[in-house]
């Protein structure tokens, strides 16, 4: 697994409290019930995870290991309904 740098107990408190809110404010409860990170995604051989953090447009929405975010996945299928 790959080592990534201790950023304090509070930092990752603030994080789980993003992913619970952003998945409570989706109606998608069941995003939670996701991998919360990509190295956790491989580990537990998923192919989705879910983060809680927005993507670069905006998405707050989980993300695909092939297909990457899915809120990006469907606007450029124009999937708008999808969600
Ligand atoms: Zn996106």
């Amino acid at each position: 697994m790959k080592h990534t740098p201790f950023l304090g107990w509070d930092h990752y408190a603030q994080l789980e409290a993003d992913r619970v809110n952003a998945a409570t404010e989706a109606r998608h409860p069941e995003w939670l019930g996701l991998p919360k990170s990509r190295p956790q995604a491989v580990d537990q051989g998923k192919k989705v995870y879910f983060t809680g953090q927005p993507c670069k447009h905006g998405h707050v929405t989980p993300r695909g290991m092939r297909k990457g975010c899915l809120g990006c996945y469907i606007q450029r299928h124009g999937l708008s309904d999808a969600l």
